[in-house]
């Protein structure tokens, strides 16, 4: 397994479940969770982070602006 590239980061607390973001994710990088978030959605996580190509058409694509897409290297430095 490749070493991821891309951090994503999803507001599952604030997702709709809606399945935009992994229609559209041409790597298949994205999947609902079964639990219920506190809206009572499934809300979407990603599962295959290391096939993340940075695209950015989940983020794009989710009418809540909930997806965020880092570079893991600038992502790393901004928590260090
Ligand atoms: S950035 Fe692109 S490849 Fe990565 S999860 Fe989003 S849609 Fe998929
Ligand atoms: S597009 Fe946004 S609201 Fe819809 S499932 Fe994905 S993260 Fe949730």
């Amino acid at each position: 397994m490749s070493e991821p590239k891309f951090l994503i980061v999803i507001d599952a607390e604030d997702c709709k479940g809606c399945s935009l973001c992994i229609d559209f994710c041409p790597r298949n990088v994205l999947e609902l969770v079964h639990e219920l978030n506190r809206l009572g959605y499934h809300p979407a996580c990603a599962v295959r982070v290391e096939d993340c190509t940075g695209c950015q058409a989940c983020a794009q694509m989710c009418p809540e602006g909930g997806v965020t897409i880092y570079r893991r290297k600038v992502a790393e430095k901004a928590l260090s």
